[in-house]
């Protein structure tokens, strides 16, 4: 089954020609609830709660897969989708709508809020009905994405503050003064915690830049030592790592070989970083989701869907505010 779906055209520079390489393939975040493809049609116009995107759009931009950490309202939407609001019982309810070739209406839930996808030919009333009979559904829903954004932790930055690092979490200590090995950061595996070195005088946020600069070299270093396992065992080769710090994906390839991936990866288990890696890699092979990309993943990563549904649904305190 394909699961991932998001194709992204890049935009061409201006005047030169559309960029080649440019076709990328991304791992979002997180995948809106959906009902598979294969699932027979529904009868009536309500039955199929969730659906999927079409795989390729080329004509528009893809939906912007949800944020969990940045429920600021997203941008005005340029895919001819259009804000409305409508009064209900318990109050009003704005909601994004989406015209589409669909044969049914579809919801959508997620950090933004609610989104309506109808055809063309589905009047506004019709849609409000809709809208309305499900209306305890609706604000159920968006309940619970509320609840799950406020068990998302802030980090304590200061001594015996804690951090999830590699499915684990480790112990901040502060160190007034420099190592004796004149590493400012240093992780002791034995008791899982994180010495930094800092001066007295040192503020949280000096605090937090230090820690963060060390993750992301722990990310670095990581990725690329994965990178070259998984690389060799598939017989390809990565041309550049990026770090990316994107609140809506997890990583990215493009067809000359770049790599991003998101350094957040690193308060993940290993599965996860692995399972990001192989297919990140996977697409070097096979540059869609199509059944041969899958199997590719499959082989190189026996097992990788549970750690797919881990980063999907991922546990609040993994992915802490900072
Ligand atoms: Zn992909």
């Amino acid at each position: 089954m394909r699961t991932d779906r998001e194709i992204r055209q890049m935009p061409p520079k201006k005047s030169s020609s559309p960029d080649p390489r440019a076709l990328q393939f991304e791992l979002p975040f997180f995948s809106r609830e959906e009902t598979p493809r294969s699932a027979p049609p529904a009868p009536g116009l309500f039955q199929r709660l969730f659906h999927r995107q079409p795989e390729i759009q080329p004509a528009t931009p893809p939906a912007v897969p949800p944020v969990l950490r940045n429920p600021e309202p997203a941008a005005p939407p340029a895919d001819g989708t259009k804000r409305r609001r409508i009064a209900l019982e318990q109050r009003e309810l704005d909601y994004v709508l989406r015209r589409s070739r669909r044969r049914s209406i579809g919801f959508v839930i997620d950090e933004r809020g609610l989104t309506v996808s109808a055809p063309k030919w589905i009047t506004i009333g019709q849609i409000e009905d809709a809208v309305r009979e499900k209306q305890h559904w609706i604000f159920a829903k968006i309940a619970e994405m509320g609840e799950r954004r406020a068990l998302v932790p802030g980090v304590r930055w200061e001594d015996g503050g804690i951090l999830p690092y590699l499915g684990a979490t480790i112990t901040m200590r502060i160190a007034h003064g420099s190592s004796a090995r004149g590493e400012t950061v240093r992780l002791d595996i034995e008791s899982n915690e994180l010495h930094i070195a800092l001066p007295p005088s040192a503020s949280a946020q000096q605090l937090k830049d230090r820690v963060q600069g060390w993750m992301q070299a722990e990310a670095r270093r990581l990725f690329l030592e994965r990178l070259q396992v998984y690389g060799e065992r598939l017989g390809v080769h990565h041309r550049v790592l990026r770090l990316s710090s994107a609140t809506t994906r997890w990583g990215s390839c493009s067809a000359d070989g770049k790599i991003l991936l998101n350094w957040r990866l690193v308060h993940f288990p290993m599965s996860s970083i692995d399972y990001v890696v192989a297919h990140e890699l996977a697409h070097l092979k096979e540059m869609n989701h199509g059944p041969r990309f899958w199997q590719t993943v499959a082989d190189l990563l026996p097992g990788f869907e549970s750690a797919r549904a881990h980063l999907k649904h991922p546990p609040p305190e993994l992915l802490p505010k900072f």
